[in-house]
Order: structure tokens, then sequence, then C-alpha cells
């Protein structure tokens, strides 16, 4: 019996992920795989009622369960950044989920803002979640000499930085570190090669500036080298503003997109909107040998809460991520299928697609295209 831990969260979150689990619920019943589900009601109810944003006695409830499928986070009755902070990122940093990953795939019939749209997009797209520019470490300085002390504290290792800064006539500066250790790239690249070796492609594309910021994707490149050697596996490396462009005009030349925190963070929401948007965009925060945590891209969207209007595609994408990472491949490409083929037919289509097909009636379709019904 595997375990996941569901947090539905705010807004189209309890919607979407309500559908995710029907169609859980269908694929586990037809091929006897046994799935437990706990939900856990976090988010901004929970937080307005209770104050708690993540208590400890919920993470140690969590950790034992073998994945999280998580809706959505974020409310405007909350302050933003409480429960983003507070719930979605300390679950990744607690978990050490340190790869994010966002398969960027156009599906048949689905509109997409590239002049071509029957383009072959088929990307799989790893982000490194844990360093780089998002490490948190940085200041503002006003007026004169100052020093400030910082700390990266991790579970592999600890860093601390005392930065000395005299502003002589400057009035202010401000400055934020980016941090990527040989652990931490030699970890996300590893990942990207088996997955590579996984799904039979033959070439990583690495992203850096390495040009530019020479020290840290020096490092990184380092890493990719190494890993391309170890794995057996070809690799070439791009500049991101080269990565972006190619994004837009000639897609299918990527296969597989390993990148850096920030970069890895933009051009993945680029890959949603080629994709046909947020709606349909599923993700993946793994830890390989933890706990994993599978959402959809898009956030709580209040705009449209209540309203049987939102995509459920992206909800259910990360479901079938969820179902393949724990071991049940079949069942994933089962969902992957179902959910193409409505897809395909362009005759339903939920608001952000152009079409007027609800919440529900998305996912009644995606069932009937089941294999096994
Ligand atoms: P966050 O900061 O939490 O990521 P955001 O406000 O930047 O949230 P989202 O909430 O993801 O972004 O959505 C932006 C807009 O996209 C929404 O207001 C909504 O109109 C549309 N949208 C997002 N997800 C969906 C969906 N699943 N179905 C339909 N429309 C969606």
């Amino acid at each position: 019996m595997q375990k996941v831990g569901v947090i539905p969260g705010d807004g189209i979150g309890p919607e979407v992920i309500k559908e995710a689990r029907r169609v859980l619920d269908s694929v586990t019943e037809s091929k006897s795989i046994a799935l437990e589900f706990e939900e856990f009601p976090l988010g901004a109810g929970h937080y307005l009622k209770t104050g708690e944003v993540l208590a400890e006695e919920t993470l140690q409830r969590l950790s034992r369960k073998d994945a999280i499928l998580l809706g959505a986070m974020g409310d405007p009755r909350v302050k933003p950044g409480i429960l983003e902070k507070g719930v979605l990122l300390r679950l990744r940093f607690h978990f050490d989920q340190y790869v994010n990953l966002r398969p960027v795939k156009l599906y048949e019939g689905v509109p997409s803002p590239l002049a071509d749209n029957h383009r072959k997009i088929d990307i799989q797209f790893v982000r490194e979640n844990t360093e780089d520019f998002y490490v948190g470490l940085g200041a503002r300085v006003k007026s004169g000499i100052s020093n400030t002390s910082l700390s990266l504290i991790r579970r592999a290792y600890e860093a601390k930085f005392d930065v000395g800064v005299d502003l002589k006539d400057e009035e202010e500066l401000a400055f934020q570190i980016g941090v990527i250790t040989k652990h931490g790239a030699k970890r996300i690249m590893d990942f990207a090669f088996q997955l590579a070796k996984k799904n039979g492609i033959d070439l990583v594309t690495s992203v850096d500036k390495a040009n530019v910021l020479t020290e840290m994707y020096g490092l990184w490149r380092e890493a990719c080298e190494e890993a391309s050697a170890r794995h057996g596996i070809a690799k070439e490396f791009q500049y991101v503003d080269a990565v972006a462009l190619h994004m837009v005009r000639n897609p299918e030349r990527f296969k597989l997109l390993v990148a850096p925190n920030l970069f890895g963070d933009i051009l993945t929401d680029l890959g949603a909107a080629l994709q046909g948007g947020l709606g349909l965009a599923p993700s993946a925060n793994i830890n390989p040998s933890g706990v994993s945590m599978f959402e959809p891209v898009h956030g709580s969207a209040p705009d449209i809460a209540g309203k049987g209007m939102a995509n459920p595609v992206g909800a259910i994408l990360s479901s079938a991520l969820m179902l393949d990472t724990l071991g049940h491949k079949a069942a994933a490409d089962e969902i992957e299928s179902a959910v193409k083929e409505v897809l395909r037919s362009g005759k339903h289509r939920t608001a952000d697609m152009g079409g007027k097909t609800s919440t529900s009636k998305m996912t009644d379709e995606i069932l009937k295209h089941l294999a096994h019904r």
C-alpha cells in the first residue's frame, strides 16, 4: 500500500484536485494499484481559522507518505508570501525536493501562441530547485562601511559569507548571492541524465550564462560534463538567451533541458505558454530518495475559483507524473493517452482554451477515454 498526502489548498486547488482524484481512483482500481489518500487542510482557510501555516506535527505526518499531491496555495485574504513561502517552499526544502520536473508537451488540438501550432514540442524540463539565486542570501546596505554575515544551512553543507561593503559616496546598494555547489550540481545532472536514459533521449541540453556568470556556471558546466561521461549520453551547452530564442523559433530541437533555478523558473513559464497555457501544465518536485510532491504549475487563480471553470488537465497530468514516479508507468501512460484523445478531438475545451466546457465535464470526457473503460 502506497500512501499519498493530499493538500487541496486554496482557490481552484480543491476543484482541480477533486478531478485528479476521480481519474486516479478509476485508473488505480482498474489496475489494482493500492493507494491510500489522506487529506491535509493546509492553506488560507486553515491559516485564517487557526493562525497556523504548517505545523511540525503535520510535517512529520507528511514525511511518512510516499508522495504528496498538491492543488494550489495563495488567497487574496492572506498577505502574499505567507502561504507560498510557509507551505510550498517549506515543503520543498524540508523534503529536499531538488528537482523541479516540468514536461513541456504541445498536444494535438491545443491552441498555442505559436503561429504554427502543429509543432512537435516534447521537452523534459529539469529545473534545479534549491540553489542558484534562490538561496535567499542578500542584503541592502545604506551609506558608509558595513559588514553583513550571511549563512546558508543545508542538510549536506553549511556556508558562511561575511560581506564587507564600503559605499563611499553611493546612497544605497543591494546585493544577492547566487550559490551552486558541486553536490547540488552533480545530483541535478545525475537526475537529468538518468531521465534521458529512461526516455531514450540521446542529448541533454544544459542551460546557463557561463560567459558572464563564469564562476557559478563554470562549476555547473563541469558537473554536466562529468555526468555526461558517467552516463554515456551526449550534452550540449546553451546560453539562456539562446534557449529562450530557440524555444519560440524552433522548440523541436530540445528534448531535455536542464537549467539552474532562476533560468529554469523563467523558461518553464515560457514552456507552459507554448504548451497552451498554465491550466495544462503539470509539475513535480522530486527527491528521488525521499518524499516528492506533485502539483499543477498554475496557482490558486482566485478570479475563477468556485465557478467550475478551472482547467483540470494540469492537475490530472500531475497525478500521472505521481503514478509514474511511484512505479506505475502503465497507469500514468493511460491517463496521458486519455487526456491526449480528449484534447485532440477539440470538442472539449475549458474557458482558458477558448471553450465552454466545465471543470467536471472535462474530467468526465477524460474518464470516458481511459483504456479500461
Ligand atoms: P501564483 O502566484 O499563485 O502562481 P498567479 O496569480 O500568478 O498565481 P495563477 O493563479 O496560476 O497565477 O493564474 C493566473 C491566471 O491564469 C488566473 O487568474 C486564471 O485566469 C488563469 N488560470 C490559471 N490556472 C488556470 C486553470 N487551471 N484553468 C483556467 N484558468 C487558469
